[in-house]
């Protein structure tokens, strides 16, 4: 009997997720004998072409990791979803917009324009930006165009399953493929992780207070850490409370305060949102001098409570974006006909 064929592909992404399936160690050896990988360009030479010759749905399940950035990638989603009967959002880049969509705070124009002429390592007298297409010695030479915004994975195309983490654990990832392989499948649309807050798997409950209050925000890295009482006891911002579990809480057990990958659970629709108003519900201050002055401690909110999940919150990005215009030399502007809020865009 064949094997049941698997594909693993990456968008925008930082490659710490293909490093979590290698991190299987000798599990993915088992994996290996199990399934025959068809795709997985980041590893082994396969071609998209191949892709393309497969019939649709031949694949029984692909593993998606990174957000959508580029045009090139939002075809590799609709190629993929096509080709596969299940399609897995990878990682917290595929299943919230991640790191990446932090992007989503500035226009193309103004992140291209740093990245190509105002940033602090850049040198480009010429002030070059990238081309959608170069003529150089009779070749011609082609980029995908970037979108404007970064989308998730199901802001594309249907999802069927989710694996939180940046990047999943092993274990997460051990019991996910195991499930999908063996056919044992929970509802789609289910994140295949536990559905309780960090806080139950934490090494420091006993010390999480009923009751905070802030005076102040403190910072981890300036900041002589207690390696066993709750963070939010010591002032420190910690996700855990907005926070799925199943990462049997590394961050707080390596003396870090969880930062939110696992994303929320099924009970909070805006993982960002629910943290910060149970923090400002809690800053002890009368007058907005000290209102300020404790906000202070917090210098970038959306880096800290929507690091992972800007791209699917209810903000989702900047509201004033342009959606327009085109920011790359030669590029073209995204279709007129589509509307400014199109998920397309
Ligand atoms: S989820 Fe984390 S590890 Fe995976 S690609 Fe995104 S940033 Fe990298
Ligand atoms: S340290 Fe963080 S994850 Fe642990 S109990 Fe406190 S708030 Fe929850």
């Amino acid at each position: 009997m064949p094997k049941p064929k698997v594909g693993f592909y990456w968008c925008a992404s930082c490659g710490g997720c293909e490093e979590a399936i290698v991190d299987l160690a000798e599990d993915l050896l088992g994996v290996a004998e199990a399934v025959d990988i068809v795709f997985w360009p980041c590893a082994m030479d396969f071609k998209r072409a191949g892709v393309e010759a497969l019939s649709d749905g031949d694949l029984l399940v692909t593993f998606l990791n990174g957000a959508i950035r580029s045009a090139e990638q939002e075809e590799m989603a609709h190629l993929l979803r096509r080709k596969s009967q299940l399609l897995v959002a990878y990682g917290a880049c595929a299943q919230l917009g991640g790191i990446p969509g932090l992007a989503n705070q500035f226009s193309r124009d103004t992140m291209m324009k740093f990245y190509f002429e105002d940033g602090p390592s850049t040198v480009n007298e010429a002030r070059i930006h990238p081309r959608l297409e170069c003529v150089d010695g009779g070749h011609t030479v082609t980029l995908p165009e970037l979108r404007h915004v970064v989308r998730a994975l199901d802001q594309v195309v249907p999802v069927d399953y989710y694996i939180p983490g940046c990047p999943p654990t092993p274990k997460v990832t051990k019991t996910a493929i195991g499930a999908l392989l063996a056919g044992e499948l929970p509802p789609k649309g289910t994140v295949l992780a536990p559905d309780t807050a960090l806080c139950d798997q934490c090494p420091r409950k006993a010390s999480k207070p009923t009751h905070v209050s802030f005076t102040a925000f403190r910072r981890p890295h300036l900041t002589s850490l207690d390696p066993e009482l709750c963070f939010l006891a010591q002032g420190i911002v910690c996700m855990g409370p907005g926070t799925r579990a199943g990462c049997d809480a590394v961050c707080p057990d390596g003396n870090m305060p969880c930062s939110g990958c696992f994303g929320p659970t099924s009970r909070v629709r805006d993982q960002g949102a629910k943290m910060l108003s149970s923090l400002a519900a809690n800053v002890d201050a009368r007058t907005d001098q000290e209102i300020d002055r404790i906000l202070d401690g917090l210098p970038d909110p959306v880096g800290t409570f929507y690091r992972y999940g800007l791209a699917k919150s209810l903000l989702r990005r900047r509201a004033d974006l342009d959606l327009t215009s085109a920011s790359i030399p030669g590029s073209a502007a995204a279709p007129p006909s589509a509307p400014a809020d199109s998920p397309t865009r």
